[in-house]
């Protein structure tokens, strides 16, 4: 890396701090995360600038600092099995996978999804699993196989209303689950505690903008 790269590093991490991420762990796993390889051509000079960017298909990967208090809330162990719902070019899959045991994440962009694996894998990132699917459904049975439950759920794209009957079900008691809910325009990220099979305890982290959760797969091409 050279030296201006490795600047721009710093003065992002140096600015989320200033926002309010106190999580070294997570500051760490973002600066770990080579931004650049998961944003389009046109947009790498401002692969490390504070700013959501475009990433096709209508779709944007978020803006460091929202992923960032995102990472914070779900107060991740090493030992974590977490869900991750819309993969989009992932690179907040990236940042989940040097937190915690293994990342399963959903995508419903066929395309997307195959050209974030391919991105994850070539750099070499092994603890994560991919697929095309309607996310608002949680972790489908495969070979049955039942990966439920989770220790963390986190959602990056909105529920309008409330979330998805299925996430909170495939959640672990004693797990946490973010996702941003609301109509456009008037989204707030929430985070949720499970502490009991029907009990929550729910706290506004902050005011978000985020694109909507989508029912079905896509099979538009990039
Ligand atoms: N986490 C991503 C940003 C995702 S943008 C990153 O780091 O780049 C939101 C993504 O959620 C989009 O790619 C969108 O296609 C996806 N999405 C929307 N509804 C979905 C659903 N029901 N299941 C799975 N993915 C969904």
């Amino acid at each position: 890396m050279n030296t201006q790269a490795a600047n721009k590093r710093i003065r992002l991490i140096m600015d989320l701090r200033t926002k309010g991420i106190t999580s070294t762990e997570v500051l760490s796993a973002i600066e770990r995360v080579p931004r650049e390889e998961f944003v389009p051509e046109q947009a790498q000079d401002q692969a490390w600038e504070d700013m959501a960017l475009p990433i096709g298909l209508g779709q944007t990967i978020s803006q460091p600092f929202v992923v960032a208090i995102m990472t914070q809330g779900l107060e991740l162990k090493s030992s974590d099995k977490v869900l991750e719902i819309g993969t989009g070019c992932g690179y907040q899959c990236a940042v989940l996978s040097h937190l915690c045991r293994r990342v399963y994440t959903i995508e419903r962009h066929k395309y997307l999804l195959e050209a974030a694996e391919k991105r994850l894998n070539d750099l070499k990132i092994r603890n994560f699993t991919a697929i095309a699917a309607d996310g608002m459904k949680g972790w489908p049975v495969i070979n049955r196989i039942s990966q439920a439950p989770f220790d963390k759920i986190i959602v990056t794209a909105a529920a309008r209303v409330k979330p998805p009957q299925a996430l909170f079900d495939q959640l672990a008691v004693g797990g946490i689950m973010v996702i941003p809910v609301g109509e456009p325009g008037a989204q707030v990220l929430k985070r949720y505690k499970k502490e009991s099979e029907d009990a929550f305890a729910v706290r506004d982290i902050i005011s978000v903008r985020f694109v909507p959760l989508l029912p079905d797969v896509s099979e538009q091409a990039l």
